[in-house]
């Protein structure tokens, strides 16, 4: 038989703000491609995540692209930490001014992607049975994309409403006078209590893992301000491209011991004061590599806690007990451990008190049956590997990728595989650290060089080379090996039942990623196989 043809040459899958760029880019570089979106909008995870007080914790013009002066002086954020419809608008902005859907197809979930060895293409189904050729597949499928609901008996018997907050309706729930349960403690969670506590009858806080969480401490951007980011625009650019963790926060060069206690008691208070991440970032750079630097910073937010929290038993459930400060994504936020001083809300600790099932009118735990109007889920993500797990992906000789992946993923700069050639997947497993889009911009930049560098010595096939992967996967191995904050969650896919513990974050960060990808480049492209094909064009 005849090998097809390709129908086009990049067929990207996703778009949430990896996906947009990596189709603007593609495009501009010449090639045609199609996107496919198994949603009905743009935004990713900012069309998904529609639930009460989802907003950023990167700063909003750190987030946003930055490929286009013009695009950044014509959007005026309007808060330092934007909400998720201001994100939604954004990108659908990006997406109109740079004509970039009539590419899209949307309610289009990738199903099935086959690499077609004799035409050196990806076959790629999608949910209606269409099928698209393509020479190269770019899955920017996300990390956080497939949520995670537990295995809780008697779910669907529950006659109220309930969501998972990365499934949240694009019509508003209504609070008022509701009975609501909260579960889970993490990033989301704790952004939904404090955000609809004026409204409900009562909220109850289903908490299995308690969390360091510190203040985003958001505010609106003055006119002042939006000037000055205007004029600095260029500078801004400059640190956000070179800056390690993809912020724009000052680097704290200093050990924690450099300093007197009184000095380092000075700096928390500083950084508590200070907007999201820099409790990570402008930390003492030893943060995570010194347990007890780590453990003094913990102590400081504990003593908040206590602070904060009248009831002094519930004051110490809200206190993280089996990871330190990074070892599992902190959540930034306001309100959240005033919202216990509320009569309105009470604390479930899970670890004392599990639950047995969802009943029809609310959920029991160990201590008896509480009722409810509405059950948020907030119960996070299948991290990291949930979509490209999902997306029916085989490689050279039928090769699955979850068989691949069995033991958890091998990548090259958190962007290839071997067995899978012509296939990248920027902002997956191995990928990031930090401010998400600027690594994953870097990842589609790599992306697009490559595939230029491919076209223009005439080659079908790239493949990463089985060295320049296990290097790349011993790094990130190593890296989870050498920190000391005891990592749990879903960095290593512990919160979901019988997924391998792999660490799946860039424990290089982006410094590794800089490093490698420009020695790549002066190596001639030598990190991968690449060779040509008799394909039908
Ligand atoms: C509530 C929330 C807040 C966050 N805040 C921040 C923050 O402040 N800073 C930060 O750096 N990061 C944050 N993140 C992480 C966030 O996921 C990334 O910043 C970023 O949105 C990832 O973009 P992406 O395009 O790579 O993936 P996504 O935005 O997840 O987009 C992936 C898209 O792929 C689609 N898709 C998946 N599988 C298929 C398939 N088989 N077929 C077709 N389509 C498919 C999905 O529907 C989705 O639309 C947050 C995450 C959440 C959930």
């Amino acid at each position: 038989m005849e090998p097809s043809p390709a129908d086009v040459d990049v067929l990207v899958v996703g778009a949430g703000i990896t996906g947009l760029y990596q189709l603007y880019r593609a495009r501009e570089a010449g090639f045609t491609v199609v996107l496919l979106e198994a949603g009905g909008g743009v935004g990713g995870t900012w069309y998904w995540n529609r639930y009460p007080g989802a907003r950023f914790d990167s700063e909003s013009y750190t987030y946003g692209y930055l490929f286009s002066k013009e695009l950044f002086d014509e959007w005026e954020w309007q808060e330092h930490f934007a909400g998720q419809p201001e994100t939604e608008r954004y990108l659908n902005h990006v997406v109109d001014r740079f004509d970039l859907r009539r590419h899209i197809r949307f309610d289009a979930p990738v199903t099935a992607a086959v690499w077609d060895e004799t035409s050196a293409t990806w076959v790629v189904t999608t949910g209606d049975g269409g099928e698209i050729r393509a020479r190269f597949l770019v899955a920017a499928t996300g990390v956080l994309s497939v949520p995670y609901l537990p295995d809780v008996p008697g779910r669907e018997d529950f006659r109220g409403t309930q969501h998972h907050t990365a499934r949240w309706p694009a019509e508003p729930v209504d609070f008022t006078g509701k009975r609501v349960a909260v579960i889970g403690t993490s990033s989301s969670g704790v952004q939904v209590v404090p955000t609809i506590l004026d409204d409900v009858e009562h909220v109850t806080v289903y908490q299995r893992t308690a969390n360091w969480c510190t203040p985003l401490n958001n505010r609106p951007i003055t006119p002042e301000e939006q000037a000055e980011l205007r004029a600095g625009f260029e500078a801004l650019r400059e640190t956000l491209n070179t800056s390690l963790s993809g912020f724009a926060h000052p680097v704290n060069e200093r050990a924690a011991f450099d300093d007197s206690e009184a000095e380092r008691r000075a700096l928390y208070e500083t950084l508590w004061n200070s907007p999201g991440f820099m409790k990570l970032t402008s930390n003492y750079y030893d943060l995570l590599f010194n347990e007890a630097a780590n453990d003094e910073w913990c102590a400081f937010i504990a003593e908040k806690i206590r602070g904060i929290v009248r009831d002094p038993e519930t004051a110490e459930r809200l206190i993280p007990r089996d990871h330190r400060f990074g070892g599992k994504r902190p959540p930034f936020v306001n309100g959240y451990f005033e919202a216990f001083n509320d009569p309105k809300v009470s604390l479930v600790d899970l670890r004392e008190t599990p639950i047995v099932r969802v009943t029809e009118t609310g959920i029991e735990t160990t201590d008896g049956v509480r009722d409810f109007d509405i059950i948020v889920w907030a119960t996070g993500f299948d991290f990291g590997t949930g979509a490209l797990s999902r997306m029916g992906i085989r490689g050279r000789d039928g090769l699955r990728l979850t068989e691949h992946w069995a033991d958890g993923p091998t990548t090259f700069l958190g962007l290839q595989t071997r067995g899978f050639p012509n296939f990248f997947f920027p902002g997956g497993p191995h990928a990031a650290a930090g401010n998400n889009p600027r690594y994953n911009g870097d990842l589609v930049d790599i992306v697009t060089d490559t595939l230029l560098y491919a076209t223009e010595h005439g080659y079908d096939v790239i493949e990463v080379s089985e060295e320049a992967e296990a290097r790349w996967t011993r790094m990130v191995d190593k890296g989870a090996a050498v920190t000391t904050f005891g990592t749990i969650g879903q960095y290593v896919g512990s919160n979901i039942p019988g997924k391998p513990r792999r660490y799946l974050l860039n424990t290089g960060g982006r410094l590794k990623l800089f490093e490698i990808s420009a020695a790549v480049v002066a190596d001639d492209y030598r990190a991968y196989e690449m060779s040509k094909v008799p394909v039908v064009r």
